[in-house]
């Protein structure tokens, strides 16, 4: 690593004076110093999230669930009014990477990051959630620009994410092996006010499928996403898998992704 100096704030307004000065936020390390380590990312100083308690935790507020930026993916796993409410998304947590990943990798900086093969933008993006940070809330349909990049300013930090609960919703993922990231990812919410689905894994960002979407508003059943043709121009094709087997892959998790949401029992807030 190149050289630099480390400041722990111990507050998020402290932290974004540091950040707003030049200091990158470090939250569970697990890119950001891999990062730093292949002299790929050379921040001259880190502002280390972890010891700001109130960027952890999760609490419901009203029909949502309001998650810190600083909640590691483990503790997301076993929240159980999450599993309760939102098996989905605490799925979603319990299968990023290995144990260590989920030990130390956050919420915050998994969405920051918005790595075009992680599982939490989907969530993010199928669910509409809002992304609450230090200067504005932005909907998710506004924060993901592509690849690596998202609506967030020079300076600007994550709070906390608050994801409203859906009637239905599942996250189905098909693996890359080595990284545990996902080749394809496919979440799938269903609202009152109609289905979102959002794709990860691939193409260079997350996005949501609007032909998905339209075929599932009108009958949301497996038979309703098979008939839908998965275009491959706009996927990625490399070592791993062509875009003809990516696209094979969106329409075969959708479809499974719509038997699990109709299999589980839909538990809403107010039953709790
Ligand atoms: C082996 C391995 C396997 C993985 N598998 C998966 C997987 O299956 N699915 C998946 O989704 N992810 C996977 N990940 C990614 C991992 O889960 C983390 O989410 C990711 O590495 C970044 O989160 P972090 O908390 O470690 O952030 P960091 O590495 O600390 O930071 C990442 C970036 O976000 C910025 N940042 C951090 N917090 C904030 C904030 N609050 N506000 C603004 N900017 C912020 C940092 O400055 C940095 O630029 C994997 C990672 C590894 C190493």
């Amino acid at each position: 690593m190149y050289a630099f100096t480390l400041e722990r704030p111990a507050n998020a307004v402290d932290a974004a004076k540091l950040a707003a000065a030049g200091a990158k936020p470090l939250a569970g390390g697990q890119t950001l110093l891999a990062a730093m380590k292949l002299r790929l990312s050379s921040p001259g100083q880190l502002a280390d999230l972890s010891g700001i308690q109130a960027l952890a935790g999760i609490r419901r507020e009203g029909n949502a669930f309001v998650i810190g930026a600083m909640t590691r993916h483990a503790d997301v796993a076993i929240n159980a009014e999450l599993k309760a409410a939102l098996p989905a998304l605490a799925g979603l947590a319990a299968h990023i990477g290995d144990r260590q990943v989920r030990a130390m990798g956050t919420l915050g900086g998994s969405v920051a990051n918005n790595d075009p093969a992680a599982c939490y933008p989907s969530a993010v993006l199928a669910l509409g959630a809002t992304i609450h940070t230090t200067m504005r809330k932005i909907a998710a349909d506004d924060f993901f620009l592509g690849m690596f990049a998202t609506a967030l300013n020079e300076g600007e930090l994550i709070t906390a994410i608050s994801f409203p609960t859906p009637r239905r919703a599942a996250y189905m993922k098909f693996k890359q092996p080595a990284s545990r990231f996902a080749l394809v990812g496919v979440f799938i919410a269903q609202f009152d006010a109609g289905v979102r689905v959002a794709v990860t894994g691939a193409a260079n960002g997350v996005f949501r499928h609007k032909g998905l979407e339209e075929a599932l508003n009108q009958r949301f059943t497996l038979q309703a996403a098979a008939a839908v043709k998965i275009d491959a121009s706009a996927l990625n094709s490399d070592i791993h898998a062509t875009a003809a087997y990516r696209a094979n892959l969106i329409s075969v998790l959708t479809q499974r992704g719509v038997t699990q949401a109709l299999g589980q029992a839909s538990v809403g807030l107010s039953k709790i």
